[in-house]
């Protein structure tokens, strides 16, 4: 039987630290073919091109500093070079990108591949309602798209702390493929067959995280911050529970849930940028290019999605955080006016 061959498709932060764990599991599993491209936007960095130096020195120097890639990693900065013979597609770069990128590989790919989206974030649908990052990749590639997200924070995965993931796939036969590629002593997967729900979690939480980063910056204390995290997860509850009927509540308890939530709004990107733009009054433009070296915030953008949503629909006050959050991030209302748009949350009436 010929082996499963693996392309990454993006090399950011979690990008790269994918690779370390998937590099690994390629090479040493019989079933996957030892080389695992991966999708690198061409940059350079002090006069060298960023893919040179990922192949010569098997560090991103950029994105994840300081970590050794496996070797058999190797940097490609065209996407269609990168993708064309493989059989399982990662997909991660931030999600504003995607449709541009998946538009470079229609009809270059393998009829017969399928994907894995660790992209956390929508599209904006025509008619005025969003789109699942999975479906656009499945809409333009014409292949099934399963995702991967948990409690996941790139640098610390990469540190090879022990953490958990989920992996939402439909398909029995792929769920051991995947989960075998990603799974290590310290990464460890469970897999879901509710997709739709595990996407839309890790999409979610990256709207409270700015909520948690603004009680942060505020400096509102342990109460406050608990109190967005958990009005934070009814209205994720509630969205998917309105705008994706049948999924499982039980989804909330799994690594792309609660769990993501909890190290997002501690630790994550978005909760830090949100922190600054209470404390420096800079745009959150400003911000990411100031704090982030490169690396995109997904929170903001996906608050500006869910409201264009939400707005459409007439249904903002039924989301009182996420919309209170998207209106701080664009400069409608101050920081300091989230907990006036909470105070009568529908969680109190
Ligand atoms: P990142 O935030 O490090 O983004 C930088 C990457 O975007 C670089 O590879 C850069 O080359 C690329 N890029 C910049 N402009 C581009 C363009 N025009 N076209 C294509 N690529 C371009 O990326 P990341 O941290 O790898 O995040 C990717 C996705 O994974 C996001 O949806 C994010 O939410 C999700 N995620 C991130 C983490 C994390 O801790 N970093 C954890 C879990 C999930
Ligand atoms: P940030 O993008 O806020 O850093 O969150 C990373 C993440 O998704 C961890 O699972
Ligand atoms: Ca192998």
């Amino acid at each position: 039987m010929s082996k499963t061959s693996v392309c990454i498709v993006g090399s950011g932060n979690w990008g790269s630290a994918i690779a370390k764990i998937v590099g690994v599991n390629a090479k040493n599993l019989p079933q996957y073919e030892d080389r695992v491209t991966m999708y690198v936007f061409e940059e350079m960095i002090e006069g060298k091109k960023l893919t040179e130096i990922i192949n010569t020195t098997h560090e991103n120097v950029k994105y994840l500093p300081g970590h050794k890639l496996p070797e058999n990693i190797v940097a490609v900065p065209d996407v269609v070079e990168a993708a064309k013979d493989a059989d399982i597609l990662i997909f991660v770069i931030p999600h504003q990108f995607i449709k541009g990128l998946g538009a470079q590989l229609v009809g270059k790919i393998r009829p017969t591949a399928i994907g894995l989206s660790l992209i956390k974030g929508f599209d904006i649908a025509e008619g005025g309602g969003i789109e699942l990052i999975s479906k656009i990749i499945t809409k333009h590639l014409q292949i099934p798209c399963a995702v991967l997200m948990g409690a996941n924070l790139a640098n610390e995965v990469a540190e090879e702390k022990f953490c958990e993931t989920t992996i939402g796939v439909k398909d029995k036969k792929m769920a051991p493929i995947l989960r075998d590629l990603f799974q290590t002593p310290n990464f460890r997967v469970v897999v879901s067959d509710d997709v739709d729900a595990v996407e839309i979690c890790g999409a979610l939480k990256n709207i409270v995280a700015c909520g948690a980063g603004f009680t942060d910056g505020l400096g509102l204390g342990d109460n406050t911050k608990a109190a967005v995290i958990r009005l934070g997860l009814m209205e994720m509850i509630k969205f998917v529970d309105v705008f994706y009927p049948g999924s499982k509540l039980s989804t909330f308890f799994e690594s792309c849930g609660v769990a993501d939530l909890i190290t997002t709004c501690y630790g994550g990107r978005n909760r830090k940028c949100s922190e600054a733009f209470v404390k420096t009054g800079k745009s959150i433009v400003e911000l990411e290019k100031e704090m982030l070296n490169g690396q995109k915030l997904q929170g903001p953008i996906t608050a500006a999605e869910v409201n264009h949503m939400l707005k459409t629909r007439n249904m903002e006050d039924k989301f009182p955080l996420f919309t209170a959050i998207h209106k701080i991030c664009v400069g409608e209302i101050k920081p300091a006016q989230m907990i006036d748009c909470i105070r009568n949350h529908p969680e109190h009436m």
